[in-house]
């Protein structure tokens, strides 16, 4: 039997990153057996529907680096993928299921229902449930609701004082009593099935084998299960996975902290590489030491039985950022050029440019050390494209007095001016600097640590004769001259 895995996601907001790992375990476990690996868009609950969402999923799956092999765009033997236009499919198996005894019309008004609601409240009762009233109608009373067109939904009949239990990839063996479990509504008053009985019929008819989804949908299953008995089918594999939680927090993540949806992240300048990378160890870990992943190797080493057994994973914003500086620093400087420009269009972000290409690569290749998201890029090159603001206090602070800054400054312009223009390098740079220091006794850190900060304004910069020479000449006159006149 083939290996067929789903993502079925809802087009209610913008894609969760935790929905983003959901699907890489699923892409993973197909394409590692040879398998297919299909989307499915359940857009049936038409009060949580988000305009542009289902197009918005698609893009940001894609530009994760991710695809699928049947569903929206690219269709496939079980089409149509998207909820909406399956809907007779889902009544005609509800009407099997009230044929069969399995479930039953109810005509219960809103109101009924709501007034129900309450008085189980009241009793303290957590969890309320339907009282089953529409249970046991006679065909004759059904019949003449249905002439009168009164509104009705169908409801899954489920029998109290059994046990549904199922094993759990993940979890192990779970049962649940059915006295917990309510009579379902399967297929609303509006004609659209509820997410219990879309997921099962078209879970079946897609023939899908497994189903990776988050533990959250584990109080579900024993409904689905109860769906699958009903119609005489097969149950398909589950494995339950952990949810993201916050560092140190005990419940998921937290929009206080940072972006929690897939395409916040990319705006936020992470590399897709690195993110899938990072995803791939939330609830999953090869057992070794190994931490850098590409997504051909995750495909090779994904197995379900290393899915970690619990309900919560830690989404750890600081190892996230390590990895994606990993990333940046792997790429060669051309490479990341191109993603930095890509970023910058999408997310229309105002890039730092000399109009020098040439220029802006070697800015680029003494920051790429550094940068830890492509967002960062001009916050660490401003220097570089910018008048910078030099604070007197700062200035002054790395060699102690002002006289002693000034003398500093003085040396150095001298200098400075003293190079030829077609002489001005890093080598020349470094060794006439050294001698000042030496010819007027002056110690590297307070003298570098002044042309510095009178350069760039800051004290943290790329090496400083790198930073010297692609500032060029009259740039670094003007520039110290500007901070020595402050004084
Ligand atoms: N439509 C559900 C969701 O939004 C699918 C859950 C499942 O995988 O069964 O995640």
């Amino acid at each position: 039997m083939v290996t067929r895995t789903r993502m079925a996601p809802s087009p209610t907001g913008e894609f969760h990153i935790g929905g983003m790992r959901t699907l890489l375990y699923n892409y993973a476990f197909a394409k590692k057996i040879g398998g297919t690996f299909v989307l499915r868009i359940e857009d049936t609950d038409r009060e949580r529907l988000v305009e542009g969402a289902v197009d918005r999923l698609i893009d940001v799956i894609k530009d994760y680096g991710l695809s699928w092999d049947e569903g929206p765009k690219v269709g496939g033997a079980f089409a149509p993928y998207v909820q909406s236009q399956r809907l007779s499919i889902y009544k005609e198996h509800a009407l099997k299921l009230v044929e069969t005894g399995h479930a039953y019309y109810c005509f219960c008004s809103k109101e009924r229902l709501e007034t129900l609601k309450e008085e189980e409240q009241k009793k303290g009762v957590a969890s309320t449930r339907y009282d089953k009233k529409c249970a046991n109608l006679s065909k004759e009373e059904v019949a003449d609701n249905l002439s009168k067109n009164t509104p009705y939904v169908i409801r899954l009949k489920v029998n109290p004082g059994e046990i549904v239990s199922f094993t759990d990839t993940t979890l192990g063996p779970i049962s649940f009593p059915t006295n917990d479990i309510d009579d379902q509504v399967l297929l609303k008053s509006d004609g659209f099935p509820t997410y219990h009985l879309a997921v099962v019929v078209d879970d079946h008819l897609m023939k899908i084998t497994h189903v990776l989804r988050g533990v959250e949908w584990l109080p579900s299953t024993p409904k689905h299960i109860l769906l699958y008995q009903a119609f005489g089918w097969d149950l398909p594999i589950y494995a339950h996975l952990p949810l993201l939680k916050e560092k140190g927090d005990t419940k998921k993540l937290s929009k206080r902290m940072g972006s929690v949806s897939a395409i916040e992240f990319l705006s936020e300048g992470y590399l897709p590489e690195a993110l899938l990378n990072f995803l791939m160890f939330l609830g999953w870990n090869p057992g070794t030491e190994k931490e850098i992943y590409s997504l051909a190797e995750f495909i090779q080493d994904f197995s379900l039985d290393r899915i970690h057994k619990t309900d919560l994973v830690v989404f750890d914003r600081d190892k996230l950022l390590w990895i994606n500086g990993h990333y940046i620093r792997a790429l060669s400087t051309k490479e990341l050029f191109l993603k930095l420009k890509a970023y910058a269009l999408t997310f229309s972000y105002d890039l730092n440019s000399s109009g020098d290409e040439a220029k802006d690569l070697a800015i680029l290749s003494l920051t790429q050390e550094r940068l830890k998201t492509l967002k960062e890029y001009n916050q660490l090159t401003d220097f570089f494209y910018h008048e910078v603001n030099v604070d007197k206090e700062s200035l002054v602070k790395q060699s102690g007095s002002v006289d002693k800054t000034k003398a500093i400054l003085g040396l150095f312009l001298d200098m400075f001016e003293g190079i030829d223009e077609s002489g001005w390098h890093k080598d020349l740079l470094d060794q006439q600097s050294h001698k000042l220091l030496e010819d007027n006794d002056l110690k590297p850190k307070e003298a570098f640590m002044t042309i510095r900060v009178a350069v760039s304004g800051t004290t943290t910069t790329p090496p400083l004769f790198d930073v010297l020479y692609v500032l060029g000449k009259n740039q670094i006159l003007r520039r110290v001259k500007v901070a020595y006149e402050m004084l």
